[in-house]
């Protein structure tokens, strides 16, 4: 399971935006976007204009970064998009929504999704009564995801518990505060999905 093990910080500058990839941090003065708001490098401050294939590339290169995949399984994400019914740039949004740490961050189980993955593999989650600790893992519409018994009684993960209840669930997600349960009631519509991305760049990118 590769994941991008880099500076996270320099992802945002570079996307010109925040993508809240270091959770709390994320929203204090220390954020790298509040400080450098431009790219990192000699020349981020340089040159402004962008070319078609820049706005396309720029476009996958944030939604990778947003849900932390890297470009191997991006690519096969947008394959298994483009062979589902209906538009498919929406479709992979979908996909990647469904993804188990998206929907750990989405719970508010997580300050972000570099955390929730790695809560997941930590084998902190059970997904109808069952461990999973695969990040990628697609879940399903009436999947009950809990946290496991063992798990309940560290520290850290009990302040998550805790914290769980103060974001905003999407409406395709329940989460049962007392019993720290999360269900999925349905599958995301395009409207729920909270990225700034415009997903047709991304399939015109690879239409290339
Ligand atoms: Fe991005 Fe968070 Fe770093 Fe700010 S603190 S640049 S939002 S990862």
């Amino acid at each position: 399971m590769a994941r991008y093990t880099g500076a996270q910080c320099k992802l945002c500058r570079r996307e010109g935006l925040k993508l809240y990839l270091k959770g709390d941090r994320c929203y204090t003065g220390k954020c790298a976007m509040e400080k450098r708001a431009y790219p990192p490098g000699q020349h981020g401050q340089g040159r402004k204009k962008v070319s078609e294939y820049g706005l396309q590339l720029r476009a996958k290169q944030k939604t990778r970064r947003i849900y932390g995949v890297l470009e191997k399984q991006f690519r096969n994400y947008f394959q298994e998009a483009s062979r589902q019914k209906g538009v498919t740039g929406s479709n992979l949004l979908y996909l990647l929504e469904r993804r188990l740490d998206n929907v750990i961050f989405r719970l508010g189980l997580s300050s972000s999704r570099v955390e929730a993955r790695q809560l997941v593999t930590h084998g902190h989650f059970e997904i109808n009564g069952r461990k999973v600790d695969i990040p990628s893992y697609l879940i399903k519409v009436g999947d009950k995801i809990t946290i496991r018994d063992k798990s309940r009684k560290s520290t850290f993960i009990k302040e998550i518990i805790e914290r769980a209840g103060e974001k905003n669930t999407p409406a395709w997600l329940e989460y049962d505060a007392e019993q720290a349960q999360g269900s999925v009631v349905g599958f995301p519509t395009r409207e729920q999905i909270d990225v700034p991305v415009e997903e047709h760049l991304i399939v015109e990118l690879y239409s290339r």
